[in-house]
């Protein structure tokens, strides 16, 4: 410990620039006495004073009392109370990307912080690892199995016997589940001296079998081209856009360049939409490496997080897989990123710190000199313009890796037809004929529920949420109305509130309306729902997923948790019964959005040898997205929507931001918003459109009013030059405290 030098008591004492969660966009300063004993640095964490609170904060800068120029006099300042790690926790990479995140998201940097740090280390615990262990089957293990010495109905002994054998290194006692092994059946082995259990650091891996390659697959020429461009630029940053159809193959291409990832000795760090790290996706990974792989995703308990986190960070994990906030995993080694179904919209945070994750890789990557590879069947309109400025390389596969079939379109204009419950004659024969083949259905409708509105027939009353201004969902089954909006519920009267009839009907379909419709007409079929409120016990997911491979089922009918990931090779017919919401929403971004999604649900068929056909349902059927998609296919509709966005001078051809400020009462969100908007306006030199402020497209959620001004330019660098400029003054507004506001760079949906 250092000793006070005498006399100059504050000579050697340092200012610390403190990261706090507060939404300020500024640091805060502390004391550091002379003689703590844990030298500080850029990265670490400390605990500070705060008002009458402790908050725990991120230091991101370092200073001598002779270079402190802030605004209270420097004996003023308080002291740090603690510092909660002995080293930095990040690298100079990671830190840096947090400077850039600062600056392109004019966002608070506690919030940032909030975003990049695993909830357990913004909470203050300590970032250690525990301590681990491993099973491992016994030589008597080994000569039990062979021997046939397990009991004939002990099963779950006899598999997990199976499987530490095949597992030569053994199975970590914290990866148990993911093998299916419990530790009930371990300890009733362990009694027989069949397995034994060792506590150590890390698994340790065997270099000379890194991979186990699937027989007799063979490389098509497009995967081949595609490795090759990507394996030359593993040393250096570049973006890459796989745009392969569905089952093209592009898995395999990330597996290949993964495995010469870790043959470098180097990690990749795979991203997946939020609904698509499945077991299944997790288990394509598992058996083609011999490596540690964690996961990182809202599933799992904080601990949890953190151990996989810290993985990470030291290295001792090959792959790291996980949901848009695994991007901000402290890497020992990075070799690659890869972001699988690049264009799905949960790769945009969109609470608090809102950043898009697919944006900040590339930034990223570029930092750390590694490539980063984009893959989609339907890529954003963001990355194909990125290919056409040459800031991205595109790489296609267009053929099918295993099948030649095509999938048969049809459109049925619903324009003067008789429907029942929304379905088409049309598309109920053509159910019919599927079903007759031995063939499965998937019927797609993406609002759960039983009917959007519950009306009074007789005065015309119906469920409006109070606090939203949008109609309740009607839930048949629970007997409730349920706000999408807000989330608020309550149960659905028998009798009109207003004028006591009892003719309150449901309007419009729902999953839940739809799957009853079509058990009525189809009655000796299977049929399974699968929406959030069928799903909300943990493993339910993937029974129904076994279920559908199994043959169990022969219609499902989903929302868009049907959309991506899953592959069920034997259904034929994938039936879209209301695509007209999509075609005619407010949101410029809507025919994109529906072009992905019908790209990626006819995805879902004619993954087998047998012809896959897709039904289309609309009152919009001459809508120009759908005939691009149908005879062309997404490229070609891409093109032209671009094309669009340029005429048009919309994002992202331009580029935008947005501020959105809301309040209990309409006329202190205007005036924040107003006089936000003069602030902008002082400097008219820079080529700034200001837009607003107007009411947002849901301009009342949970009781608060929402109103919004938007900014937009083609010149990147004005936009971002404007805000910095103005956040400031306008953090400062005295009409900022009357609202909640927030800024949001590149802003989508709502
Ligand atoms: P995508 O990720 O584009 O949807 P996948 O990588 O999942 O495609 O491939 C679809 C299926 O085709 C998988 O079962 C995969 O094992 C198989 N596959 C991939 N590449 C080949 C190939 N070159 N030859 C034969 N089968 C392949
Ligand atoms: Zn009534
Ligand atoms: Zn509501």
């Amino acid at each position: 410990m250092l000793s006070k030098p005498n006399g100059s008591t504050t000579n050697h004492e340092k200012v610390i620039s403190v990261a706090v969660n507060v939404p300020l966009r500024r640091l805060f300063e502390y004391r550091l006495a002379a003689d703590y004993p844990i030298p500080p640095q850029v990265g670490q964490r400390v605990t500070v004073p705060f008002g009458k609170q402790t908050k725990t904060g991120v230091i991101l800068a370092i200073s001598s009392f002779e270079d402190y120029h802030g605004d209270l006099p420097v004996e003023k300042l308080k002291f740090i109370t603690s510092i909660l790690d002995e080293q930095s926790l990040f690298g100079p990479s990671l830190l840096k990307l947090y400077q850039w995140m600062e600056k392109y998201y004019h966002a608070p940097p506690g919030e940032i912080w909030q975003t990049i740090l695993p909830s357990e280390l913004a909470k203050g615990k300590p970032a250690e690892r525990s301590r681990d262990s491993i099973w491992q089957i016994t030589q008597q293990g080994r000569e039990a199995l062979a021997g046939n010495q397990v009991a004939k109905n002990a099963i779950k002994q006899k598999l997990t016997l199976a499987k530490l054998n095949e597992n030569r290194h053994g199975i970590l006692h914290s990866r148990l589940a993911d093998y299916d092994i419990q530790y009930t059946t371990l300890k009733t082995l362990a009694g027989k001296n069949w397995v034994l259990r060792d506590f150590i650091d890390a698994l340790p891996i065997a270099h000379d079998q890194i991979t186990n390659l699937p027989n007799n697959l063979v490389l098509t020429e497009q995967q081949t081209k595609a490795i090759q461009a990507i394996s030359q630029s593993l040393e250096q940053y570049q973006t890459f856009l796989l745009f392969g159809v569905t089952a093209s193959g592009k898995t395999e291409v990330y597996l290949r360049l993964i495995e010469q990832v870790i043959l470098q000795g180097k990690q990749a760090l795979v991203l997946v939409p939020e609904i698509g790290l499945t077991p299944q996706t997790l288990k394509r990974f598992k058996d083609r490496f011999n490596v540690n792989i964690v996961v990182l995703h809202s599933g799992l308990t904080d601990q949890q997080r953190l151990q996989n986190w810290l993985q990470a960070k030291s290295g001792d994990a090959q792959i790291i897989i996980g949901t848009r906030s695994a991007l901000f995993s402290e890497l020992f080694s990075p070799g690659i990123i890869i972001i699988d179904e690049e264009h799905d919209q949960s790769f945009r945070q969109q609470q608090g710190f809102r950043y898009s994750a697919r944006d900040v890789a590339m930034v990223r990557a570029s930092f750390e000199n590694i490539p980063v590879v984009l893959g989609s069947a339907s890529p954003s309109l963001e990355s194909l313009i990125n290919v056409d400025k040459n800031k991205v390389r595109r790489l296609d596969l267009t053929e099918k890796a295993q099948s030649q079939t095509d999938v048969k379109f049809r459109i049925i204009d619903l324009k003067k037809q008789s429907l029942i419950n929304g379905l088409s004659r049309d598309l109920i024969a053509g159910i019919r004929h599927h079903l007759d083949a031995k063939s499965q259905v998937l019927l797609f409708l993406n609002r759960r529920g039983y009917a959007p509105v519950l009306l009074c027939h007789e005065c015309g009353w119906s469920s409006l949420c109070q606090r939203c201004d949008i109609h309740y969902t009607y839930h048949h089954q629970s007997h409730y109305l349920q706000c999408h909006h807000c989330g608020s519920n309550r149960k659905a009267p028998t009798q009109c509130p207003q004028c006591q009839s009892e003719q309150v009907v449901p309007v419009g379909l729902g999953t839940e309306r739809l799957a009853e419709a079509v058990t009525a007409l189809f009655p000796d079929a299977k049929i399974a729902r699968i929406d959030r409120d069928t799903t909300r016990r943990k493993s339910a997911m993937n029974d129904y997923v076994d279920a559908i491979k199994g043959g169990e089922i022969d219609i499902l009918i989903g929302t868009q948790m049907l959309a991506k990931g899953h592959h069920f090779p034997n259904v034929t017919l994938v039936g879209l019964i209301d695509m007209d919401g999509a075609l005619y929403s407010a949101d410029f971004r809507a025919p994109e959005y529906a072009a992905q999604l019908i790209t990626q649900v006819s995805g879902r068929t004619g993954r087998s040898s047998k012809a896959g056909e897709v039904i289309i349902q609309t009152h919009h059927s001459d809508h120009p997205m759908l005939s691009q998609i149908i005879h062309s296919g997404y490229a070609t509709f891409a093109e032209s929507a671009i094309e669009e966005r340029v005429e048009a001078e919309l994002p992202p051809h331009s580029f935008a931001a947005m501020f959105q400020a809301e309040a209990p009462f309409v006329d202190p969100v205007k005036t924040f918003l107003q006089d936000t908007k003069q602030i902008l306006d002082r400097y008219s030199n820079l080529k700034v459109e200001l837009l607003g402020p107007c009411p947002a497209l849901y301009t009342k959620k949970a009781g608060k009013f929402r109103y919004q001004l938007f900014l937009q330019s083609v010149n990147r660098n004005q936009l971002h030059q404007l805000l910095s400029l103005t956040m400031n003054d306008i953090e400062s507004l005295a009409s900022a405290k009357k609202v909640r506001w927030r800024v949001e760079i590149d802003p989508v949906g709502d």
